[in-house]
């Protein structure tokens, strides 16, 4: 089995307002009831609908189930974005999400509560860097994660999900198929020990995955031996190993309903919890540890740009149409190819393509 080849790409400063740490937004007494119910109204004048992302504020999740939207991941979000009758989609996430919509809906409007709300995988490759790159291995497959640019999609030959990435991998190291991969290291070494395939690896991460520590984690699992452990792959390998399922958000929340456990050790954002919450108020979830031995402080296992979501910034868009998503059309053309050939590969294995974060 071939080894993965790191590319030294150096890790990228991470740049985000200040702002942005906050996990939620603080609402003044009625003011939560008042925005609830000025977006229900404005959904409806504006015949939109609200996408949200599992990792976002419970508030967003229970407006866009109530008033007809989605939950979901990533992919998902979009699908039911292009499904649904509604001209507008507002997207709560962040932008690579954004733009996924509109690549797959170019007919409608796509509005954001906050475009700077973006994604450590999506700045950690440059359209311009990723492009050179590939240039300089034409011998290889393109495969590229769904956390990038509409640029960087158009660029690959494949866009895949974290659920589905195995598979299409495996498949295309089968027909003798040598594979370049970006943006996520992690996730690249994860299907690399899965497929064996022979792959090159951007240098990206996911700052909030990353932030899961194996030693940690052995020794929750020591004080919790009944629990069942969920990763996401995105996580760094010594987490990855200890997991008893590996997968996208969407896998991961189907295994706290379907499995018999009582108690889940879960490593990937905290966002998730209010939907494994809400299908299973009986169980126990635990978050994986962030804070190595010794640490005075871990990460809070949130995603910084995923918490600038909130409800004023959604009514904000709503009420003056800020925050449009707008893909160059020859790009989207392009990016619709490579995010069609996964499509398709989930068609003809008969099953959904379940996203990630
Ligand atoms: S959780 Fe990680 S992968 Fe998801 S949007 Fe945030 S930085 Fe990107």
């Amino acid at each position: 089995m071939s080894k993965p080849q790191l590319i030294d790409v150096p890790a990228r400063p991470v740049m985000f307002r200040e702002q942005a740490y906050t996990a939620a937004e603080t609402l003044a007494p009625g003011e939560r009831e008042a925005l609830m119910a000025r977006a229900r109204e404005l959904l409806k004048a504006h015949n939109a609908v609200l996408v949200a992302h599992y990792y976002t504020a419970a508030d967003l999740q229970l407006l866009a189930d109530e008033t007809g939207g989605y939950v979901s991941d990533s992919l998902d979000m979009a699908r039911f974005g292009k499904e649904h009758d509604a001209s507008t989609l507002v997207v709560a996430g962040v932008r690579f999400m954004g733009e996924t919509a509109k690549i797959l809906s170019p007919e409608k409007r796509v509005l954001m509560p906050d475009l700077e709300a973006t994604c450590s995988l999506d700045l950690g490759c440059p359209a311009d860097e990723f492009a050179a790159f590939c240039d300089a291995h034409p011998d290889r497959t393109v495969v590229v994660y769904a956390n990038t640019s509409a640029a960087v999609k158009a660029r690959a030959d494949w866009v895949v999900t974290s659920s589905i990435a195995v598979d299409v991998v495996r498949h295309l190291a089968e027909r003798g198929e040598k594979i370049l991969w970006a943006p996520d290291r992690h996730l690249g070494e994860y299907i690399q020990r899965e497929t064996g395939a022979d792959m090159l690896l951007w240098n990206g991460s996911c700052i909030v995955h990353e932030e899961f520590k194996g030693r940690e984690l052995a020794e929750l699992r020591e004080q919790h031996p009944d629990a069942v452990v969920l990763v996401h792959p995105e996580s760094p390998m010594a987490v990855v190993e200890q997991a008893d399922v590996v997968g996208s958000t969407s896998k991961l929340l189907n295994a706290v309903k379907t499995m018999d456990a009582k108690t889940f050790i879960v490593a990937t954002d905290r966002g998730i919890f209010h939907k494994m919450r809400e299908a299973n108020p009986e169980k126990v979830l635990l978050e994986a540890p962030t804070a190595g031995r010794g640490a005075s402080c871990g990460s809070c296992a949130h995603c910084p740009w995923m918490a600038m979501n909130g409800l004023r910034s959604l009514v904000h868009c709503l009420e003056t149409g800020a925050n449009e998503i707008f893909v160059d059309p020859d790009i989207a053309e392009q990016a619709r190819v490579s995010l069609g050939r996964m499509l398709d590969f989930a068609r003809a294995q008969q099953r959904q393509v379940l996203g990630d974060a």
